[in-house]
């Protein structure tokens, strides 16, 4: 059987991976339109430093990225998150630390106190009726209140989605929380229940040495197949019971077709075969994220912690910054510190086309005002994403359905990456190996 993956990024390297142990006598082509597999799973070495193109790891939460990691054989690679890294700050109005505890909470200036007596209402908010959508700033406003939102929820929703809480969607971004009241009548009667039955904490985050591109190119070596990198997919024709995949002017025939690249650039490969599929793929909305890297041979900031998140309301040009160097300790060569900061999002769209100069103006300001620092960095990396991280924006499970329905009539194409069923690298994960099981089983 002849299988072929058009996007070699984490969700189509899982497939591939999990392909190769089920079916290790099917042959596999991976096509990227980049020149390394990884996509958005990059690492890049300036002077010692190692920035991260963007995500830096995954959550032990959940199994699956775990999951990987030992079926491959990289555990020698893993790198859990200092412990340092539990502190985390906000900035809004002033730097304050994320109250980890309902004490710490009570105390913390971040709100007022009618806005934490508002949030301790919670408990009485009786459950919402019907399955409507709500957007994350509609469901918070109803159940904890628009302090908490405004404040926490917005900061939190920069972090993940690069997106604000009236541009998501709860139900598709956060089925977790949406299920929290569904089962158990609210947020805290949930975390309630949860915790005596039991449930373990939020989980470790975890890296690798050398960063997530060792990780990456370990995967990537695992997997026996045809590499065909810089190779862009440009389309997709239905032949027979399989399918036709165009690169580099050449049309191949493969029995099924993985689409692991993001949902516009599926679009694009699919629309000649299926407009109406092209169109759906395309209304997928994307945050813009430029993620920007300083090095310092030495810093006078403790960075004793894992760093910061903005709101909207502190009206800065940044989302937050990381201090990679305290979080992972490998980041940065020896009495040397780092910092990644993110810019753009949904907040500011626009910043992410800035150039260079300007946009490191723009983190160099983020940086002084959050945190006072005004220290010439002795390394610096530029990251844009113009269409990084997909929003999960109001519709959003209603499109993902849509889709799904209209993939259901061309058997033996599938689409695995991110804008479907999760952005975390081990929603990407899980996604890459039930796809792989369900191959098998249809071959067998
Ligand atoms: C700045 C940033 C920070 C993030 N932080 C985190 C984090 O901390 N934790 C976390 O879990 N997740 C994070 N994420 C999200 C996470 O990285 C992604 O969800 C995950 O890595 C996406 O993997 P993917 O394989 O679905 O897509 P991608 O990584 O986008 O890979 C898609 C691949 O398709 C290829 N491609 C595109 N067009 C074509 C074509 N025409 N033909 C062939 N190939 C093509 C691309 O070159 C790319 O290699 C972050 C994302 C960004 C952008």
């Amino acid at each position: 059987m002849k299988i072929a993956i058009a996007g070699a990024g984490i969700s189509g390297l899982s497939a591939a991976f999990y392909l190769k142990q089920q079916m290790p006598d099917c042959s596999l082509t991976i096509f990227d339109s980049g020149s390394r597999p990884g996509g958005t799973m990059h690492t890049v070495n300036v002077g010692g430093f190692l920035f991260e193109g963007g995500g830096n790891g995954f959550l032990t939460n959940k199994p699956d990225s775990m999951q990987l990691v030992r079926d491959s054989g990289a555990e020698h690679l893993l790198l859990p998150s200092s412990d340092l890294a539990r502190k985390r700050y906000i900035y809004h109005k002033g730097m304050h630390r994320l109250p980890e505890s309902p004490p710490l909470f009570l105390k913390s200036g971040l709100l007022t106190l009618r806005q934490k007596l508002r949030v301790a209402g919670e408990f009485f908010v009786p459950k919402k009726e019907g399955d409507t959508e709500e957007t994350l700033q509609e469901f918070g406003y109803r159940r904890v209140g628009k302090g908490f939102t405004d404040v926490f929820l917005d900061a939190m929703v920069a972090g993940i989605y690069a997106t604000t809480p009236d541009r998501v969607s709860v139900q598709a971004a956060f089925p977790m929380v949406v299920a929290l009241e569904r089962e158990y009548g609210g947020l805290f009667r949930g975390m309630l229940a949860k915790r005596k039955k039991g449930a373990g904490p939020g989980g470790v985050l975890t890296s690798f040495r050398g960063g997530v591109g060792s990780f990456i190119s370990h995967l990537a070596a695992c997997i026996d197949a045809e590499w065909r990198l810089g190779s862009p997919v440009t389309d997709i024709q239905q032949d027979g019971e399989g399918y036709l995949v165009s690169a580099n002017g050449n049309a191949e025939y493969f029995d099924h077709v993985i689409v692991g690249a993001p949902a516009f650039a599926a679009a694009e490969m699919l629309f000649g075969m299926d407009p109406e599929l092209g169109e759906q793929l395309a209304a997928i909305d994307y945050s813009p994220v430029a993620v920007i890297g300083f090095g310092y041979d030495s810093l006078d900031h403790p960075l004793d912690g894992f760093g910061l998140l903005t709101t909207s309301a502190a009206g800065l040009p940044i989302l937050g910054v990381l201090w990679d160097s305290s979080i992972f300790a490998d980041r940065a060569p020896d009495g040397a510190k780092s910092v990644r900061i993110m810019i753009g999002g949904q907040r500011n769209p626009e910043l992410v086309a800035l150039d260079d100069k300007q946009l490191l103006a723009y983190a160099r300001e983020g940086l002084v005002k959050t945190m006072g620092v005004d220290a010439d960095p002795d390394a610096v990396f530029i990251r844009r994403w113009e269409r990084g991280i997909p929003s999960y924006a109001p519709g959003h499970l209603g499109r993902v359905a849509d889709i799904f329905e209209r993939l259901a009539s061309h058997p033996g194409l599938h689409l695995c990456a991110n804008a479907y069923g999760g952005i975390a690298m081990n929603d990407c994960v899980r996604n890459g190996r039930e796809l792989a099981s369900r191959i098998a089983r249809t071959a067998s």
